[in-house]
């Protein structure tokens, strides 16, 4: 039995009237078990239509009582994380561990929106001038879009409309193709949640969808999570048709490994930041750097056995640590990266290809995959690969260090390894790189502080979710006011001095 998604637009799922469709499969297996509607623009135009419709009195009403229904989906997100967490593993791949801790990254954000009344509260200032006082506050912009990920497809969208609809907006999500029932499913405990039909609807879809979105005069802002390329044309095009547009790309996350750093402690750190959910993670650390030769031998020799002993299965099996990786071509693609690492020199101490799991064999499984004596002209250390690869280079000295991470394109996430505060406190100051973690492998920052990379990973000014969330979603007003006893004394040509 296979299953066809629909969209969610105006309260309500609606079939869609598409002629272009796209398989949904069940990458353990290699079986297809849905089918996705690849939406034309008319279905992206009446989820706009519904969501600009439902705008006015979303956003008049109080943030308490939006509040309110943020309060009651973080319950039902806890009621059902479990069966949500299967619902995205299926399709994903991922482990249940892993889809499970997914989720509760997702619902944190929901838990920051639902302090939303303290987040939008103004500041006021009396007597800015004889008789007058002037507030300013944060106004929702009308109706926003979010375009997800297949990597996080519960948690990325989560990232975006908890908090966008929160601060008032209403809100369209166009998710991925690849995994598309698990944001299905939250839509679905949003309007037991009491959310009024049209704050938040969903559209799937391809390029045209996207587009639609990009064009639409109705749409004030986009936030986009993605591949580089993507993120930049987002960027490029929605800017261009006046949007505000946050764009957040791929990434190339390296790990410094100080020679004072404790060896088994920074392999394993490295294992589960390199090779959790198969390594599909824009914060995976795909760079181990070694500072020094000998660091380098023991790194990789703590490493050899850890990757060759890797357990990979089904997200069914409780036992495995890793899944297979999302699609038929991205095994292809990850499988022909490495033989281009083995061609250019690198020295592939573990090799993940040709893994074959019995009763799984059309799966798009890969096993962990460790190169050594990586050099900076490899494509495989100058391509985000998105798979179970593990790159070590070691160069000579922390500064080199240093300048490597900051001469790669990609500033998403880094982190260093080490015993030396200085050490720490330098490289804190002095990387380029927006998210970094000093003996925390995956610094991704909790809800209530804001997540963004520099360089050529985010797209905007603005980080996502947090603080950097709500000021994204809303725009400044700042009213001057004066409730004189006359005020028509003639005009003034000048600021009053
Ligand atoms: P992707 O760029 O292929 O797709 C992302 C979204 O863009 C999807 O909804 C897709 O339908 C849409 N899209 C794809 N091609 C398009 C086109 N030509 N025109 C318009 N829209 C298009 O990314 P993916 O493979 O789903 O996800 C993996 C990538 O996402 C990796 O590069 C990863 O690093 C990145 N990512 C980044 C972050 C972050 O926070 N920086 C988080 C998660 C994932």
């Amino acid at each position: 039995m296979t299953y066809t998604i629909q969209n969610a637009i105006d309260g309500k799922l609606v079939d869609s009237q598409s002629d272009r469709t796209q398989p949904v499969f069940n990458p353990a297996t290699g079986e297809v078990i849905g089918t996705l509607p690849l939406s034309p623009v008319s279905e992206v135009e009446a989820a706009v239509a519904s969501a600009k419709a439902a705008f006015p009195a979303w956003h008049a009403t109080p943030p308490l009582k939006r509040a309110r229904v943020m309060f009651k989906f973080l319950e039902l997100l806890n009621a059902n994380a479990d069966k949500l967490a299967r619902e995205l593993s299926r399709e994903h791949g991922k482990t249940h561990d892993d889809a499970l801790g997914e989720v509760q990254r997702g619902l944190e954000v929901v838990e920051f929106a639902c302090g939303i009344p303290q987040l939008l509260k103004g500041e006021f200032s009396r007597n800015v001038g004889p008789g007058i006082d002037s507030y300013g506050d944060r106004q929702a912009l009308g109706v926003v879009a979010g375009i997800t990920p297949f990597n996080f497809p519960a948690m990325v969208p989560m990232w975006m409309y908890p908090i966008a609809i929160a601060c008032g907006n209403t809100f369209v999500l166009k998710p991925s193709e690849r995994d598309p029932s698990a944001p299905m499913f939250a839509w679905e405990l949003l309007q037991e949640a009491g959310l009024p039909p049209g704050v938040m609807n969903i559209v799937h879809g391809d390029k045209t969808c996207v587009d639609a979105l990009l064009d639409h005069k109705d749409v004030k802002a986009i936030s986009f999570v993605g591949s580089t390329p993507i993120a930049e044309y987002v960027y490029a095009r929605g800017t261009a048709a006046g949007k505000r547009v946050q764009a957040l790309g791929g990434a190339k996350n390296h790990m410094i490994v100080m020679p004072d750093a404790d060896m088994d402690q920074a392999a394993d750190a490295l294992m589960g930041a390199g090779f959790g959910s198969a390594g599909e993670r824009c914060m995976a650390i795909s760079v181990a750097v070694p500072i020094g030769a000998e660091t380098g031998e023991k790194l990789v020799n703590a490493l050899k056995p850890k990757v060759e002993a890797l357990k990979v299965g089904p997200s069914t099996d409780p036992d495995a640590e890793m899944g297979p990786v999302i699609t038929a071509e991205a095994k292809q693609r990850i499988s022909g990266l490495i033989d281009s690492g083995v061609a250019q020199g690198a020295d592939l101490v573990v090799d993940g290809r040709g893994l074959e799991l019995q009763g799984y064999e059309d799966g798009y499984f890969l096993g962990g995959t460790l190169f050594d004596k990586v050099e900076p002209e490899m494509d495989i250390y100058k391509t985000e690969i998105f798979g179970p690869v593990l790159s070590v280079l070691s160069p000579q000295t922390y500064d080199s260090a240093v300048d490597l991470i900051n001469d790669h394109e990609y500033g998403n996430g880094t982190a260093i390894f080490t015993r030396d505060g200085d050490a720490a406190r330098d490289f804190a100051d002095r990387i380029e790189v927006g998210m970094v973690g000093i003996n925390v492998p995956i610094p991704v920052p909790v809800a209530y502080h804001s997540f963004g990379g520099w360089k050529r990973s985010a797209f905007g000014d603005h980080a996502i979710y947090g603080p950097e969330g709500v000021r994204f979603y809303t725009r400044l007003k700042t009213v001057t006011q004066r409730w004189p006893d006359g005020i028509a004394k003639g005009a003034s040509f000048s600021f009053p001095s």
